[in-house]
């Protein structure tokens, strides 16, 4: 029992109250208590004064033990409840201890309170520990049935799972299948990929092959291009469809003098005469606008500053759809032509203006004629048809010059030879000169050679260089012409005092056309005379030739075979 239990008495009548302690103490139980009588006494004293055991009265004015029973056991089941009172009666009692009373005592017996006390205590005891282990079976049990639910639902969830590991697995299974169809997929498709590939790479194997055989054909075909632009005798170069000039041939290089580095900065601007250049830019464009190619002419400075006449041509080159690929330049070199243009031009002017000199003359001398036809006697007759006849011998000299110049060019001066004393033709010839009487004409050397000769043309071509220097030197009073033989050959010279020919003209002499001297028409002339007499000489195997030293005069000279 536990050492001073707390009692609780629910009791209306005071002396019972104090009867009672008295006769508990009396029977030695040691304990503490709290007296109550009302209901909410009663309840507070069960919560605050926490008793181990009440003793209640059966019936009290406001307030009974059954009830008081009830509120107990509804809360604190496990405490003791007795009851003490009078006389209830034997069925009451039976009964109040089936509801769950502990105990019974009557206010007339109470020294055996005492001991059922004990006894109830005891029992509260084994009750409470009962309560507890039930309490804790209880738990146990609650905590069985959830643990028991627990695995329940964890089977449950085994089982779920095992289905669903099922299901997956029949899902794996499907899916396997499904893999390996697809893999079977897969490896046809990978071979359909492998021969793809395998055409891929032979296609581009074939492309590459196609591509290398058409950069070398590229290659060769501008190898060949290249080759083929520094074998002409031009100047070539390529120009991109923008102008960009990409390529200049070697003689490009020699004539210009400059290198690839000044070519490429400065090109045609410093190449072309200033006074060209305006001219040529716009040529350059306007070809390069029209796309078909064009010419034009300018001046090109060579290296050593000396500026030459050049024709450019400019060419596209396209592709087989007509699309420009380039343009290539050429250069063609044409001071030369451009002289004898020039010489032309002037030849013809000259020409005219020869021809017109003597037919004035012979015109006038017609007219004056006319005049005086009905007189026969007049003074003047015989003047004027000299002077007619004079004119048309010029018109008809003039004439066989220019048909003999003819002739020569076209290879068709034909020579008649014959043998005959050379200096005796000389001798002829310059009797036209002589009874003018102004010059004084020498011959000398050997007086006595004689040549097979066409002695008509021999007599032309002395007479020609008799005449020029007459024309030419009028201030040499004196023509000495010497004839020489030398080894099997024989040379005629011509030799004036005039004012002589500048050294650097000497070569052009026996050119078509060529004058020194074009500027004045001081001396008339075709420049014929000394091509003719060159094709002349030509004809008989000879050689013609001219030394001339400026102020003292000059000798033209020809050499003729001995036969
Ligand atoms: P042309 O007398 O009709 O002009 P030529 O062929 O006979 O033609 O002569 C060519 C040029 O040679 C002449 O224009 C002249 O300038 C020059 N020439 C010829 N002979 C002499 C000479 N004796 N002295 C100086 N110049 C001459």
């Amino acid at each position: 029992m536990k050492a001073d239990p707390k009692i609780l008495i629910l009791e209306d009548n005071q002396s019972d109250a104090d009867l009672l302690l008295r006769e508990l103490k009396k029977s030695g139980l040691r304990f503490t208590s709290e007296i109550v009588q009302t209901r909410l006494a009663f309840e507070h004293a069960l919560k605050n004064f926490n008793p181990d055991i009440i003793l209640s009265d059966y019936s009290l004015p406001s307030f009974d033990a059954i009830t008081a029973f009830r509120i107990k056991q509804s809360k604190y089941p496990h405490i003791p409840f007795i009851i003490v009172s009078g006389i209830i009666g034997e069925e009451n009692v039976v009964e109040l201890i089936k509801s769950g009373v502990t105990d019974y005592a009557s206010k007339n017996t109470l020294v055996t309170l005492s001991a059922k006390i004990s006894r109830a205590l005891n029992d509260s005891i084994v009750r409470k520990e009962k309560i507890i282990i039930d309490d804790q079976l209880k738990t146990q049990a609650a905590e069985l049935i959830i643990a028991n639910k627990e695995l329940v639902f964890q089977n449950k969830e085994k089982e779920n799972r095992a289905a669903d590991l099922v299901i997956l697995s029949g899902n794996l299974k499907v899916r396997q299948e499904e893999l390996s169809v697809a893999n079977v997929l897969l490896i046809k498709q990978e071979e359909k990929v492998k021969l793809i590939n395998h055409e891929l790479l032979q296609l581009n194997q074939e492309l590459e092959e196609r591509v290398t055989r058409r950069t070398n054909a590229l290659a060769e075909s501008e190898s060949r291009f290249r080759n083929m632009m520094e074998t002409i005798p031009q100047i070539a170069w390529t120009n991109t469809i923008d102008g960009e000039v990409i390529f200049y041939n070697q003689r490009w290089y020699d004539y210009t003098g400059l290198n690839r580095k000044k070519s490429e900065l400065w090109g045609f601007n410093t190449v072309i005469h200033p006074d060209d250049l305006k001219d040529s830019l716009n040529w350059f464009r306007l070809i390069r606008k029209t796309r078909d190619g064009g010419e034009f002419q300018l001046r090109g400075k060579r290296a050593d500053g000396l500026y030459r006449w050049h024709l450019i041509r400019l060419m596209p080159i396209k592709n087989e759809d007509g699309q420009m690929q380039l343009w290539v330049g050429t250069a063609t070199d044409i001071q030369e032509l451009r002289l004898l243009q020039q010489q032309k031009d002037d030849f013809i002017s000259i020409a005219s203006h020869e021809l017109k000199t003597p037919l004035t003359s012979l015109k006038a001398s017609l007219q004056l004629l006319d005049r005086i036809k009905d007189n026969p006697t007049a003074a003047m007759l015989p003047k004027l048809i000299v002077q007619a006849n004079k004119s048309l011998d010029k018109v008809n000299t003039l004439i066989e010059d220019l048909l003999n110049a003819s002739k020569a060019n076209e290879g068709q001066l034909h020579i008649s030879p014959k043998l005959f004393v050379l200096s005796k033709i000389i001798d002829e010839c310059c009797q036209h000169v002589r009874t003018e009487g102004i010059y004084k004409i020498t011959t000398k050397g050997d007086m006595n050679v004689e040549v097979y000769a066409d002695a008509t043309r021999i007599d032309q071509v002395v007479i020609n260089f008799v005449n020029n220097a007459i024309k030419y030197a009028p201030e040499s009073n004196e023509i000495r012409i010497s004839i020489e033989t030398i080894n099997n050959m024989v040379k005629v010279s011509v030799i004036d005092k005039g004012p002589g020919i500048p050294p650097e003209k000497l070569r052009y002499l026996f050119d078509r056309y060529y004058r020194v001297d074009n500027s004045g028409s001081r001396y008339g002339g075709l420049g014929l005379g000394l091509y003719i007499c060159t094709e002349i000489i030509k004809q008989h195997h000879g050689q013609i030739g001219v030394d001339s030293v400026l102020g003292k005069g000059s000798t033209f000279w020809f050499t003729l075979p001995i036969t």
